[in-house]
């Protein structure tokens, strides 16, 4: 089956095409991809109809479509604003549809979901999730983000969660007010690329290994992912991102999260189980659209 497939980023949309087994069990292969700015949602939306219409001219037209947006967004099937972005920050995307335009210019049913939801969903039947039925995908880039999988679903809840956004505890030392316009000093607000940089005045690539705001760094997300381990009671955690890549961080963030518990939770006392608990993503930079693929071929949790 040959499945369309969009990463709705706020900076960029990644189109493709992939071609699937039936079941869906083998790494679908990628028959196209393309990269088109995110600028106005009327624009972006009809520049990625008709890339996408163009595409499936040249390798098959695709039978099945799968979304994975930035957020939030409205996911509740009985809602009037299913499929839209909600309260963004970029203002030109509030309260944007998404899902329907898009389905109607390539006339399929848009599977819709959180961009990390849909890199959860990627990861657990592609990647680093196999096998597992209790894990969490976490995106730390421009935002931080994350996707549950718990007994073998995707959580939604009330819509989806939002990783990013809790107040975890002050780093000693750590007088930067925070990033996050909505709560200032949140996960996102302290941990995020853009709340490196604020801190340090250097974009976070340009600061080098050893630099204390790696330390800072692996600090706030162990704090956070030990309470995802105390509240969720993952196998797994998978640390995505442009910044979570880096290398090195996963494996530092696991060894502070077993000094956080202290030893607590007795699955993760071994330092071996520790370093098997945060890894890096096996998609890499293809998680995203193989994640909108796994959405298309397969149900978000529904
Ligand atoms: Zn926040």
């Amino acid at each position: 089956m040959i499945v369309a497939a969009i990463e709705a980023g706020g900076t960029k949309f990644v189109l493709g095409l992939a071609k699937t087994d039936d079941a869906g069990l083998a790494l679908p292969e990628l028959l196209f991809r393309e990269s088109i700015a995110t600028t106005t949602p009327e624009e972006t939306i009809d520049r990625s109809a008709k890339v996408l219409a163009a595409a499936g001219k040249r390798f098959g037209a695709p039978e099945a479509l799968g979304i994975g947006c930035f957020g939030p967004v409205e996911l509740r099937k009985d809602h009037f604003d299913w499929g839209h972005v909600t309260s963004t920050p970029k203002p030109l995307w509030r309260d944007a549809d998404v899902a329907t335009p898009l389905g109607e210019a390539l006339g399929l049913k848009a599977a819709f979901d959180t961009d990390v939801n849909a890199a959860a969903l990627g990861e657990g039947r592609w990647g680093a999730g196999r096998g597992l039925s209790d894990f969490i995908y976490v995106t730390v880039g421009t935002g931080i983000g994350g996707g549950v999988v718990s007994g073998g679903s995707i959580v939604h809840g009330s819509s989806h969660p939002e990783l990013g956004h809790f107040k975890p505890a002050r780093v000693e030392g750590d007088g930067y007010s925070g990033y996050c316009p909505y709560h200032g000093a949140c996960l996102e607000g302290l941990a995020s690329g853009p709340a490196i940089g604020a801190r340090w005045g250097k974009r976070a690539e340009e600061l080098p290994e050893g630099h204390p705001a790696w330390r800072m760094e692996a600090a706030y997300l162990a704090r956070a992912f030990a309470a995802f381990a105390c509240i969720l009671s993952p196998q797994r955690i998978i640390l995505g991102g442009g910044v979570g890549m880096r290398p090195g961080l996963a494996e530092e963030v696991a060894e502070l999260v077993g000094i956080e518990l202290k030893g607590y939770l007795g699955w993760l006392s071994e330092q071996s189980a520790r370093k098997a608990f945060v890894v890096r993503p096996e998609l890499g930079a293809d998680a995203g659209l193989l994640g909108a693929v796994a959405l298309a071929i397969g149900k978000s949790g529904d």
